[in-house]
């Protein structure tokens, strides 16, 4: 069973948008599991100090490595999990990477304050992962992004797992127009190759749309596509 680990300052947060609809009742049937290790119960002082100044001075707090450490050695038996750590600092997050690391359990660490002690990242193999280019106040919602888009790709998780191959990203194409009922809405039809059954044309119809919104607003992404076409 595929399982999320999450070290957090607050496991209140959780299951949270994670244990609703699908995700919750794949949870309930064991697909995938979620295990959220509060850190403050690996603090090693009577008053449970999870960070302090940083040295060299400045502003703000810093995640103690001893205290993260602690927390990290007692739940991962496996070594060879990945274990990120979130922080904007680090490799931007995107489809190809969930795809790559949906196949082991993923150890997940929220930073907090300004952050965590270096010698942490160094001496425990930490991959720094970004969701983006802004600054968050914690890592617990760039863990939510992380594990929904992995959950998804669970086969048994989703109804249709045929749509998964189509979707936004999959081939470096962003995805082409849905449609549903009603089939007359404000004076707008739904495209006639839609309502054709011809499912070739459908298919081509699709293609050509999806090429052609990836062309105009991801230059980035349709690059890749034609080296790869
Ligand atoms: N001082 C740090 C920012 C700390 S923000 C810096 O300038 O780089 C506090 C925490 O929020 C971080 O430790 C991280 O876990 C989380 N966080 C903030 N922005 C993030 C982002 N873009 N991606 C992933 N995690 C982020």
């Amino acid at each position: 069973m595929w399982t999320a680990r999450v070290f957090t300052l607050y496991p209140e947060l959780f299951p949270g948008p994670l244990g609703a609809g699908l995700y919750k009742k794949a949870l309930d049937k064991k697909i995938w599991s979620l295990e959220v290790v509060n850190i403050r119960d690996y603090a090693l002082d009577k008053h449970k100090t999870v960070d302090d100044t940083p040295f060299g001075g400045g502003s703000g707090m810093v995640m103690r490595a001893d205290v993260l450490a602690n927390s990290l050695d007692k739940n991962i038996t496996d070594k060879k999990e990945p274990i990120i750590y979130l922080s904007p600092r680090g490799k931007k997050f995107d489809q190809t990477y969930a795809r790559k690391i949906m196949n082991k359990n993923i150890n997940i660490i929220c930073g907090h304050f300004e952050g965590v002690d270096q010698r942490l990242l160094e001496t425990r193999n930490i991959d720094e992962v970004s969701i983006g280019d802004f600054v968050l106040s914690g890592g617990e919602i760039g863990s939510f992004i992380i594990i929904d888009s992995i959950v998804r790709l669970i086969p048994g998780v989703l109804g249709n797992p045929s749509s998964l191959a189509e979707e936004t990203f999959e081939k470096n194409l962003l995805e082409y127009p849905q449609y549903t009922k009603p089939q007359k809405w404000e004076k707008k039809d739904v495209p006639d190759v839609l309502l054709s059954g011809d499912h070739g044309k459908i298919k081509d119809w699709r293609l050509a749309q999806s090429e052609d919104i990836t062309r105009r607003r991801r230059p980035d992404l349709w690059k890749k596509y034609e080296k790869k076409k």
